[in-house]
């Protein structure tokens, strides 16, 4: 792989933000790893998170829980993100739970089911408030049809998702909730009822207990981030420990007299005589071109970055006195405990989220996994 840049994962602090998780859950944690782990790496997040004590995977795609299975992880794992015309059979006979979110998936999941001679676990997908994924409209029609129970899908579980988990006291979660239990019992009320209820993302882990039921799905929290600055507090107040950092190598530097254009558009001007770094990554590697306000830590101090961000480099200002060269290694964001940049700087200075700023770096980018000594682990 390329050594331009790269992810360090600290898979010592997954395992801890699982423990906490998990404590502060007091019921069983499923570790959302879909979208490669939040960009962390599927298998080796997915195995840390079981042998840390979650209970559950639970994904996105049936090809990221097909990857688990064919990797040897033996846990139950959820699909939620299952359209139909999906590889079903596959699904049924690799022991994936799918998420069925309209009559025309659970139809295709009970002829894959019947196919393979064996039973579709399903978990019942319902809109509660946040208009997106789940039965909303056709919800009577399906419980018609539940009426007549089908050999071959087991109903194992009830969920939804919240829109709002992240802001306390918003009227929107206790509606949710509400609804929730209302279609938990329209279920009841036909003689069905799932064994695992499932509501709470990361926010209403943290924050709601009378929404955990019998499962929580935790994804951001347990890569060590805050699912909200403003509401919940930064890692370190919820005790959490940021695992991913990212490195890139410095693929110049270069001294440049004071008010000299940077980069396209000529967007900024040096304010001094300086040194400037170019570092070797840009947006094709999942760095935002938006961003305006964070950088990178070298050499004891940050360096902002200055100009545009272009598709594979962007520049910072490195000051007239570093003792930076090119070669060295930079820190584009870490846990901070130095005085790098976060994630969560990265997001604001991207008006994004730290969900997004991990996520979307570029599998071009290697993942190294270590552990909280920094050393890497096989
Ligand atoms: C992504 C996702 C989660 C995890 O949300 P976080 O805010 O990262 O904890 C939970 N449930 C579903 C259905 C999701 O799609």
């Amino acid at each position: 792989m390329s050594a331009h840049a790269e992810v360090l994962v600290d898979l010592d602090a997954i395992k801890h933000n699982v423990a906490t998780l998990q404590e502060k859950a007091g019921v069983p944690l499923l570790a959302v790893v879909k979208a490669d782990a939040y960009g962390h790496g599927l298998v080796a997040v997915g195995r840390v998170a079981i042998e840390a004590g979650a209970h559950w995977l639970g994904v996105a795609l049936l090809e990221e829980a097909v990857l688990l299975r064919t990797a040897g992880i033996k846990a139950p794992i959820i699909a939620w993100l299952v359209p139909p015309g999906s590889a079903f059979l596959t699904a049924v006979k690799s022991d994936i739970d799918i998420g069925v979110p309209s009559i025309q998936v659970y139809h295709d999941v009970a002829l894959a089911a019947g196919h393979a001679g064996k039973k579709a676990r399903i978990h019942i997908e319902v809109d509660t408030g946040m208009t997106r994924g789940g039965f909303l409209e056709e919800w009577g029609a399906f419980l018609e049809i539940l009426k007549e129970p089908h050999g071959h899908v087991e109903i194992i579980g009830l969920f939804s998702h919240f829109a709002r988990a992240d802001e306390p006291g918003e009227k929107q979660n206790a509606a949710q909730l509400k609804r929730f239990l209302e279609m938990a019992d329209d279920l009841n009320q036909i003689g069905i009822e799932p064994s695992v209820l499932h509501l709470s993302n990361s926010a209403a882990t943290l924050m709601d207990a009378s929404a955990h039921f019998d499962l929580v799905r935790t994804g951001i929290a347990m890569y060590g981030l805050s699912p909200d600055l403003q509401h919940l507090g930064n890692s370190k107040h919820l005790d959490l420990r940021p695992a991913m950092t990212l490195r890139a190598k410095l693929q110049l530097v270069k001294e440049v007299l004071a008010n000299t254009p940077v980069g396209y558009g000529a967007t900024a001007f040096t304010p001094d005589d300086t040194k400037l770094g170019v570092v070797a990554m840009g947006y094709a590697d999942g760095i935002p071109r938006i961003a305006q306000g964070a950088g990178i830590y070298v050499d004891g101090k940050r360096a902002p970055i200055i100009g545009r961000v272009s598709m594979d480099q962007f520049v910072v200002d490195l000051g007239s006195d570093s003792l930076a060269k090119a070669g060295d290694w930079v820190v584009v964001f870490g846990p901070g405990y130095d005085g790098e940049y976060t994630a969560d700087d990265w997001a604001s200075a991207s008006h994004s989220i730290n969900y997004e700023i991990v996520t979307r770096i570029n599998p071009r980018v290697s993942r190294i996994y270590v552990n909280s000594d920094g050393n890497g682990v096989v």
